[in-house]
């Protein structure tokens, strides 16, 4: 282990004497507050000074550069849905617990059962190749705007652009649309699929508080784990093989062991899924009163009948831990979301800013502009049937039963034997839906996924559109007699039937489960879907992605003095601010750390969210924290901060100014749920793991002190 002194200076980056001085007044004379944005990593030179004046000691060419190496090199797009970082130069990558649980929960069994008592990998052989992951690293953001807007012919251009960036040199590539079509980035990417678990503590410090703490402040979750990066002996991506190597990155972050205090400048970079800024005060009406409604009440339903099945077994517990996590953290987003909103009176405030800008409008006597807001409107009613039939349809299929989604992969059998056949593709096809019936199978269980289908049938039937309703499912008696017969009657439900129909290799066995009830919902569902909503859907989304790129260009015309940033779309961002706390009711406060006393606080023997491993109490209890202690002797647990965050964000770096890892992005609090609709700079904040926590937990706790040694600690 390297331990750095670096009083707070930059490590490898010194500015400027004048510079420095410069900064250093400007951040005396103003109060500066956090700000809302997720700005783009190319663009940085606008907020450069601003955030130089927050307290951060790096140039904007250090946090992205195409030339040398900088912060986003450490930076990685986890698995498509997650941000992680780099913190060692032997390719250890950090992220949080949620982000690796389908990794953990994989490995696990009931007699290594990872997700209870964790894992660590105790030597390099002992770390668990994962089928599947990826880490993504950003290999250059190029702003192609004027090369899409000057072509004939758009779609050729983005195909060229690409083609010639990623031409036999093992990248990526693709041009992505920001801000509904106003600007157009190229951004290359390199893939590496040896991605391995290293690290993960008891889910009573990864997931501690469970769904009773999801989404709130005060949190003492120690959301975190750890995987690493494996590639060739060039360093190059390269599929599993255990003769790989442990990956170099291009940087990897310093981790601060001396962590933040309140006030400091901390920024957050990583890989933001979706905001919706935009949306008109109509369409934020039809989120609160219908759209939300009707999720929430889905996802309440198969919560009710999984949670119950998990507490009855550990093999239930284990085998639904994942699907459960991801139907519980949108359900309850949503609902903090809707009160936010109302709280907030968001429909009023952007009415407001409608009316300011149809005056405004009116003034510049832009026709175009006067009209834009009555135009999404409409484009928004015309929409949001299709868009409520598309949300249940995701519902359905992402989240509700997976004998469907089972069911369904069985088409090519079922509809093109003779092709695959002739194409002498039959066997293979064979042999590969062998062992995914193996791994349907492995964390399954058929009464509960009846249970969660039965679950879905009323909420569904009352929230949608009768004419999107497959019809198959518009008369079918109560819901548990429904759900009895379909699994009743269906092969997909039973391991040895489909295994032994693979194995007898049957053209007019596989023929005939055309009429399996389960394979006939999924398709009657498809077949609305794609019939009858995607294509509204699509046509809808796109007018109205155009009619709001008028308005957002026309808003940054008529607001000089407003920032707006394009809306998330799951590429690289940085939002910036400051560690603190906040105030969202009267007469309460929030203070931005807690500290590992409250995870005694919390501690309730026995219970789903607050039980606790005895080593860890006894651990707690004896208070030796050594050096990852704040000033006061405590262990700091997690923090907050006015860094504008959102889902994807999960698992970024949380840096402070010197480009120093303080901890791990993992969450919002109750009262900032409806930050991707309206950011509100006096009560929204992100919640990071502390990093000293997750120092203690790995060096002192699990013992994996080997880990801590790769790291590059400052102080
Ligand atoms: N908890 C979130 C997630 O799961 C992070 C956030 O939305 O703030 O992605």
């Amino acid at each position: 282990m390297k331990i750095y002194q670096t009083h707070g200076a930059c490590l490898r980056l010194k500015l400027p004497f004048l510079f420095l001085l410069l900064v250093v007044s400007l951040g005396t004379m103003c109060d500066l507050q956090a700000k809302e944005g997720m700005w783009i990593p190319t663009l940085l030179n606008a907020v450069e000074g601003d955030m130089q004046a927050m307290g951060m000691h790096l140039s904007a060419e250090d946090i992205y550069s195409v030339n040398a190496g900088s912060l986003k090199d450490a930076v990685v797009h986890f698995n498509g849905g997650c941000t992680a970082e780099m913190i060692s130069s032997e390719g250890l990558l950090l992220t949080n617990h949620h982000c690796g649980f389908g990794q953990i929960a994989y490995h696990s069994t009931v007699e290594n059962d990872y997700l209870k008592d964790g894992f660590w990998a105790m030597s390099r052989e002992e770390e668990l190749p994962n089928p599947d992951l990826f880490a993504r690293f950003i290999h250059k953001i190029e702003d192609v705007t004027e090369a899409i807007a000057n072509s004939d012919n758009p779609e050729q251009t983005k195909k060229d652009l690409v083609q010639a960036a990623t031409d036999g040199n093992g990248l990526e590539g693709k041009v992505v649309a920001f801000d509904f079509g106003n600007s157009h980035y190229l951004i290359t990417t390199i893939t590496y699929n040896d991605v391995r678990l290293v690290g993960a503590p008891p889910s009573a410090v990864g997931k501690f508080g469970g769904d009773t703490d999801n989404w709130v402040w005060p949190r003492h979750t120690g959301d975190f784990s750890m995987f690493r990066i494996y590639a060739d002996v060039n360093n190059e991506p390269a599929g599993y093989a255990a003769e790989n190597v442990p990956f170099t990155p291009g940087h990897h972050f310093p981790v601060n062991v001396g962590g933040a205090v309140e006030g400091d400048f901390t920024m957050v970079f990583g890989f933001p899924g979706r905001t919706e800024q935009y949306l008109t005060s109509d369409a934020v009406a039809r989120v609160i009163d219908k759209l939300n409604p009707a999720r929430i009440e889905m996802r309440e339903a198969s919560l009710g009948v999984i949670n119950t099945a998990r507490a009855e077994t550990a093999a239930l517990r284990i085998a639904y831990a994942d699907k459960q996590s991801s139907i519980a953290n949108a359900w309850k987003k949503w609902i903090g979301q809707n009160k936010g909103l109302i709280e907030l009176d968001a429909i009023g405030k952007k009415r407001n800013l409608e009316m300011q800008f149809m005056a405004r409008a009116s003034a510049a006597e832009n026709p175009d502009w006067m009209r834009v807001i009555s135009s999404i409107q409409s484009e928004n009613e015309a929409l949001f049937p299709f868009q409520l039939a598309r949300s249940m349809f995701i519902e359905w299929v992402y989240y509700g039963p997976d004998i469907l989604n089972f069911a369904q992969s069985f088409s090519p059998l079922i509809q093109d034997w003779d092709e695959l056949k002739e194409k002498g593709e039959l066997e293979d096809v064979i042999a590969a839906m062998q062992v995914q019936t193996t791994d349907h199978f492995r964390q399954y269980d058929a009464r509960v996924d009846e249970g969660v289908m039965a679950s879905l049938r009323d909420p569904y039937l009352k929230h949608l559109d009768v004419q999107f309703i497959p019809e198959q499912l518009q008369s079918t008696g109560d819901a548990e007699g429904w759900a009895k017969e379909v699994f009743d009657k269906s092969a997909f439900a039973d391991q040895q039937v489909i295994m032994a129909l693979l194995a007898k290799s049957s053209r007019k066995a596989f023929s005939k489960l055309a009429k399996d009830p389960a394979y006939q919902l999924i398709q009657s569902m498809r077949d609305v879907y794609f019939n009858q909503v995607a294509a509204g859907y699509r046509s809808h989304s796109m007018a109205l992605d155009s009619l709001t790129g008028v308005y957002t260009s026309a808003l940054r015309a008529l607001f000089p003095e407003k920032a707006f940033f394009p809306d998330a779309n799951s590429t690289m961002r940085l939002t910036y601010g400051k560690v603190e706390g906040s105030a969202p009711y009267d007469g309460m406060e929030y203070l931005p750390f807690t500290t590992s006393s409250g995870i005694l606080q919390k501690y309730i023997p026995g219970d789903a969210d607050f039980d606790l491993p005895l080593d860890l109490v006894d651990a707690l209890r004896a208070g030796d924290y050594g050096d990852y202690a704040d000033a006061s002797g405590q262990l700091p647990v997690c923090f907050t901060g006015s860094n504008h965050t959102t889902g994807g964000n999960s698992g970024s770096p949380a840096i402070d100014g010197d480009g120093h890892l303080i901890g791990i992005n993992f969450d919002r609090s109750w009262e900032s749920t409806m930050s991707d609709i309206l950011f509100d700079e006096t009560r929204c904040r992100n919640i990071m793991v502390d990093i000293r926590y997750v120092l203690w937990i790995t060096d002192v706790y699990a013992g994996a002190s080997h880990l801590i040694e790769e790291m590059d600690l400052v102080r």
